[in-house]
This record gives structure tokens, sequence and C-alpha cells, in this order.
């Protein structure tokens, strides 16, 4: 039977991110992604924002990946010519009493180690952004957008230069521990064993880890939460990200823009029973009403279908956020193989990061 040293499983963001490291630290690294290209399902359905750190609890592998994430980032973009912009973001409150809310985001951030943050009041807010009210804002200088293709190209190209190589079309369809290594079978067919397996299937990730194997108690349940973006093509003056406060299950419905500039808002949060990416009924009055809170002005007619994506939830509605899961082959149970579960938002922004993390467990 052919055998392989890597096999990352998942050509999202964060399996190309592993393999790229694992590959440049030498080993044999092949990436098999069941669709026809790389970042189809959540790495292409997100808001494109590189987050600072903000909103996680200190010391969760949310946290960290993401302040070492983002820097990490911001470099590689930089050094690989990778579109980006750090354009700062505002957090709102639209009333004195979430002024609180602002003060605890601030806390948070600083202990997270989020640099250059700050509170400012409706005056300067009114200078910074003429079409948002509110009455106080956090503002957040090291958040910004990439172009997350562009990103995600670069990450194969680099794994390639590596002699690393992505296989598309083809689904891990099972898989079993043997005193070799882990034998995977293929949706073609074909057999082969792997030293190291690295489950970095998002959605899928619980029901891949099933399939290699991984008892169900030792496999997070993954629940769906769907948002919805609208896309808008009304007239806007804004030069920096505009967020409301955060629910446990999501950031808010938010303002955000591509490199092109266009403008979207984004994501509401729909639990949902099965991966559909459907955009299914009208959200226009719901996101009118949440939207005109911090941006009166909004022509609701200017509003369009966008598209929606699907938040990997490792906790259940109404649930507080969950961290991010990594499982080493101790916490699988099964030898060589590595899980990552719920890695929703700040998934993009903490890739690198959590390759780092990942390669330092699996060994360079
Ligand atoms: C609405 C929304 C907004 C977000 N906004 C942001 C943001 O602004 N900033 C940020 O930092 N993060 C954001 N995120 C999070 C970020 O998009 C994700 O954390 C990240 O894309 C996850 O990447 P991944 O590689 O883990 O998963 P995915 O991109 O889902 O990749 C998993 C891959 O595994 C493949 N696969 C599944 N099963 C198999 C199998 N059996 N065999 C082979 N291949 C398989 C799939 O086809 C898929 O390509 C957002 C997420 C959502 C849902």
């Amino acid at each position: 039977m052919d055998k392989q040293d890597v096999v990352v499983i998942g050509a999202g963001v964060v399996g190309l991110a592993i393999a790229r490291l694992l590959a440049m630290y030498g080993r044999d690294v092949l990436v098999v992604e069941k669709a026809a290209s790389f970042g189809t399902e959540t790495s292409s359905r997100n808001s494109e924002v590189i987050h600072s750190g903000i909103y996680y609890p200190a010391g969760s592998l949310k946290a960290l990946s993401c302040v070492q994430g983002a820097a990490a980032l911001y470099e590689y973009c930089q050094i690989k010519s990778v579109p980006f912009r750090r354009m700062g973001k505002l957090i709102i409150a639209t009333e004195p009493a979430q002024e609180d809310r602002l003060r605890t985001y601030l806390a948070q951030g600083q202990k997270n180690g989020v640099e250059g943050l700050d509170i400012i009041g409706a005056d300067e807010l009114s200078v910074r952004e003429p079409d948002v009210r509110g009455v106080a804002a956090l503002w957040s200088p090291h958040t910004g957008i990439l172009d997350s293709h562009r990103y995600m190209l670069s990450l194969i190209n680099d794994l390639e230069k590596y002699a690393g190589q992505v296989v598309y079309r083809t689904e891990v369809v099972s898989g079993c521990s043997t005193h070799v290594g882990t034998e995977l079978q293929t949706s073609d067919g074909y057999k082969f064993i792997a030293n190291t397996v690295i489950n970095a299937a998002g959605l899928s990730a619980g029901d891949v880890s099933l399939r290699l194997g991984v008892a169900a108690e030792s496999t997070p349940i993954i629940r769906y939460a769907r948002g919805r973006y609208y896309r808008y093509t009304g007239k806007s003056t804004f030069a920096h990200l505009v967020y409301p406060l955060a629910t446990n299950a999501s950031l808010g419905v938010h303002i955000t823009m591509d490199m092109g500039g266009e403008l979207r808002f984004g994501p509401d949060v729909e639990w949902i029973e099965q991966v559909d990416y459907s955009f299914e009924g009208n959200a226009i009055d719901s996101f009118t009403a949440s939207i005109k809170n911090y941006f009166p002005a909004l022509q609701e007619e200017y509003l369009c279908e966008g598209y929606t994506g699907i938040r990997p939830k490792v906790v259940a509605k109404g649930d507080e956020a969950g961290d991010f899961i990594v499982h080493n082959p101790e916490q699988t149970g099964c030898q060589g193989v590595y899980a990552l579960y719920g890695i929703e938002s700040p998934g993009l922004t903490a890739s690198l990061a959590l390759a780092n993390f990942i390669a330092n467990l699996v060994g360079k």
C-alpha cells in the first residue's frame, strides 16, 4: 500500500496554512480536498476581516491565535503581496446603557494584548464616520481586511514550493489506525497509509473524525449557524469597518467591504440542521432595523442578496461562545490523528497561528 507522511484533510484556509508550514519544516505533505477547488466552504463565505482579538476570553485559543495570527497575517500579506488594508474598526454604542460594554471590550482586548484600543465620544465618532450615529465607540486600529482568495492561493504556492500538493475531488471516506499508521480510503477507492493525519474538515470535522474511527465520546458535536450577507449598492462614506455590539453567537450585523470597495452587511444568525448555503427568506426588514440603529441614512432599496456562510459551532444555540478545539492523538484516541473543531471566526485571522500551534504538536 502507498505510504504518505502527512495528510491534511480539507483545503480551507486552516488546512492550507497547516500544510504549508509542515511542508516548510520538511514534512512530506498531501492535502486531500473533496471539492473541485480550495476554500469553497467557510473560507470563502466570511467577512474577510483581520480581527485584532478583542472579544475572546484571555488565555483562550481564540484569543491567543487571533492576536498572534493577525500579526503574522499582516506580515505575510506584506511579504507575499496579498492585498490587504489595515483601516481600523469602530464598535458602536448607540445608547448610553451600552457604553459599559465598550469598556468591557477595551479591558478584554487589552488583557489579550491588543494594542491601540481607545474609546472615543460621539463628536470624534462623527468626524471619523459622519454617517454613523452613536454615543461612543471603541476604536480598534489594527483591524483590517484582506483578499482571502489571494491569501489561500499564496499558501498553496508556498506548499508546492516545498514539494507538498493538493488533490481535489477526493473525499476521505474512511480510515482506521493500524500499527504502521492510519489507513485512509478516498471516494475514488484509493487506499493508502499516512503517518500523520490532520482533520481540518471545518463543518465536516466531526463527521470526518467518526469516519477515521475516533470514538463518538471524544468527538465534539458540530452544530451549524448560518449567516446571510446583503451587498449594498447605495452611497456610503465609510472609511472603517463598523460593528454593533456582539452577541453570543456572532459579532452582529456589521459593515464591511472587500478589497474592491464593495460594501456588505452581515452576517445574521440562523441555526440550521444541515449544511445548506441557500439564501432563504427575506431579511431586509430585520437587517434594515439593526443597521439603522447605527447607520440611519441606510437606503434599504440598495440592499441586495449576497451570500451565506455557516459557522461550525461546538456549542448549542443560546450557550456562551465556545473556544477553538484542537485534539492531539491522545485526545482523538487514534495514533497520529489530530483534529480541529469549531474553527469559526476568527479562524481566517488565526490561520497562521493555528498552523504554528499544530506544527508544535505534530513535530517538525
Ligand atoms: C459568516 C462567517 C463570517 C466569518 N468572518 C470571519 C472574519 O471576518 N475573519 C475571520 O478571521 N474569520 C471569519 N470567519 C471564520 C473563518 O471563515 C473560518 O474560521 C475559516 O474559514 C475556517 O477554515 P477551515 O479551513 O477550518 O474550514 P473550511 O474553509 O470549511 O475548509 C474545510 C474543507 O474541508 C473539506 N472537506 C470536508 N470534508 C472532507 C472530506 N471528507 N474529505 C476531503 N475534504 C473534506 C471541505 O470541502 C472544505 O474545503 C467567518 C466564518 C463565517 C461562517
